[in-house]
């Protein structure tokens, strides 16, 4: 079958690896040199526009920061539509937004091509592993043509409702994450302030109501040792918070907490600027402390 993947950034390129092993794979990617890395790694064609990527494929992915870089893809002579043949299956893995998935989806009804909003969670590691949770918006036909190409990388494939649910539950899952990174952060920089040592801390916690991912694994993996690795942007962290922001909004929930959550991630992004890691949140909490969670 061929297919297609638009999009090979930290995520993207892990998930694209397993579609290359069982798929016949066009890839386009704004910034070629990283298309070219791919392909030698991992093999598929390269395409040179959006157009090309998309010419002859039954099945079209798209992994981009938001949902308005895909929209942005749709048009023009070299725009995804230019080449898109009726009866394919367009599969958006970005964490968007509902009400642009829901647009993108009629527009591309209009050409006979079905939509499904896939975004994923599990991180670079679980896209490299092909054991990502994989939320999926799309009516019930949809998702059952979708489930054997997601399968490819995800472990996990749950069809969450109609188009734009699955970047629904994306964004309050990644609003529950920035809260415990925030939270983990402020606890732990007055836990050492206090005499407390990080780790046994940690350990308590982690045995203890207060444990989440964050305290689990990000933070003994990359903060404890100082690791810090770059595997998400907080740029694109800030923009899951602000995605569940509009949701609480359009529902009628009043949402101090993440709107607070929201806010703090807006300044770190503006001082820490659009490369750093999501986890870096923690550093600034260090410094604005005077203390640093090590151990
Ligand atoms: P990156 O920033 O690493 O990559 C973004 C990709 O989008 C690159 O291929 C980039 O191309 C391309 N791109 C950016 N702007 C444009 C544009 N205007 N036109 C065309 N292409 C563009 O992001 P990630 O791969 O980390 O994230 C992609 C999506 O997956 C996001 O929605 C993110 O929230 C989500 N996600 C990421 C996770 C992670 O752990 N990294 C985990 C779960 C979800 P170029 O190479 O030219 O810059």
């Amino acid at each position: 079958m061929r297919v297609a993947f638009l999009g090979l950034g930290a995520i993207g390129a892990p998930m694209a690896s397993h579609l290359a092993r069982r798929y016949d794979l066009a890839v386009w990617n704004r910034t070629r040199a990283r298309a070219e890395a791919f392909t030698q790694r991992h093999g598929g064609r390269i395409a040179s526009t959006p157009r090309e990527a998309v010419q002859g494929a039954e099945v079209v992915l798209t992994c981009l920061p938001t949902s308005a870089e895909v929209e942005a893809l749709l048009g023009g002579p070299d725009g995804m539509e230019a080449g898109l043949a009726a009866g394919a299956l367009f599969l958006d893995c970005t964490s968007g937004d509902p009400a642009t998935s829901r647009r993108i989806a009629e527009r591309l009804a209009a050409r006979g091509v079905a939509f499904a909003d896939c975004p994923v969670s599990g991180g670079t590691n679980g896209a490299e592993a092909g054991t990502l949770t994989v939320m999926v918006g799309a009516d019930p036909a949809t998702f059952q043509r979708a489930q054997p190409v997601l399968s490819a990388f995800g472990r996990r494939i749950e069809h969450m409702g109609p188009v734009g649910a699955g970047c629904a539950v994306k964004a309050v899952n990644n609003a529950l994450l920035a809260v415990n990174i925030e939270a983990v952060g402020e606890g732990f920089a007055a836990l050492v302030k206090a005499g407390v040592p990080a780790r046994k801390a940690l350990e308590v916690v982690n045995a203890s109501s207060g444990r989440s991912f964050v305290s689990e694994v990000l933070v003994p993996e990359r903060v404890l040792t100082g690791a810090w690795p770059q595997t998400f942007r907080l740029a694109l962290l800030e923009k899951d918070v602000r995605i569940a922001l509009g949701l609480l909004a359009e529902t009628g929930v009043h949402g101090p907490v993440l709107e607070l959550v929201g806010e703090v991630f807006r300044r770190a992004r503006a001082e820490l600027g659009e490369d750093a890691d999501y986890l870096e949140a923690i550093k600034l909490v260090e410094q604005q402390a005077g203390a640093t969670i090590r151990g």
